[in-house]
């Protein structure tokens, strides 16, 4: 059964979080039942005291090989049970409203792996916002994980929002029925990052507001 086989690839990595949703919400659920989501703990788990631009870069890439490796793994298994699936692109394609097609963020927030933080990213209760999020859908119906429907951000907890340079950060507590734009100036913060693409080249040099908060130090 390509579920008990999903679910023992998982074994050989205690330390990653997973869970599996179905779609209906999104574009893709005509053609795909479900989505498996994953997040990935960064190679080095930084904290505002130990953050430096280099080694958040390099937490996230040492985190893509493993994410990588997972995924090389998951496509083996679902070709040899002629599952259909697909890996939606992580970055987004429209740089109008600068959305993936698939968000594997809300993916994860229906999937149970963790809520949207006043940063706008996924908050893990285990790594907090510190994790590399990757998805697949799959043509095949699973054991779905409890959709987290409200934020656990401490409503008193201002570090992320605090923190921006550029204070892209609303201070608004996220539920499931929250507009990004209600969190976070994407925009701006799309521009700072790519302020850093073009004089370090790299793209994701910011990571201020997840390195702060307190969730999984
Ligand atoms: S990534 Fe940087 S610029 Fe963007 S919201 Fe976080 S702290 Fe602000
Ligand atoms: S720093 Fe505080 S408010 Fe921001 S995401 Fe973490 S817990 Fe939530």
């Amino acid at each position: 059964m390509v579920e008990k086989h999903i679910r023992s690839i998982f074994l050989e990595y205690p330390e990653v979080i997973y869970g599996f949703t179905d779609i209906a919400y999104s574009a893709y659920a005509g053609a795909y039942q479900s989505a498996l989501v994953y997040a990935v703990p960064y190679g080095e788990l930084l904290t505002i005291e130990t953050y430096t631009e280099e080694k958040f870069e390099k937490g996230i890439q040492d985190a893509k090989k493993v994410v990588e490796k997972i995924g090389a793994q998951l496509i083996q298994v679902l070709d040899e049970y002629h599952v259909k699936y697909d890996i939606p692109p992580v970055a987004q394609s429209n740089e109008a409203d600068l959305e993936a097609p698939f968000s594997f963020k809300f993916a994860a927030v229906n999937a149970g792996l963790g809520w949207i933080g006043k940063n706008d990213v996924i908050i893990t209760e285990k790594y907090g916002p510190r994790v590399r999020l990757s998805a697949i859908l799959i043509n095949e119906q699973f054991e779905y994980g409890n959709k987290i429907l409200m934020s656990n951000c401490p409503e008193n907890c201002k570090k992320c929002v605090e923190v921006c340079p550029y204070h892209a950060l609303h201070g608004v507590q996220w539920n499931i029925d929250a507009f990004r734009s209600e969190i976070i100036d994407y925009r701006l913060c799309n521009e700072k990052r790519s302020i850093y693409l073009k004089t370090h080249g790299r793209k994701n040099a910011c990571g201020l507001c997840m390195a702060v908060c307190p969730f999984g130090t």
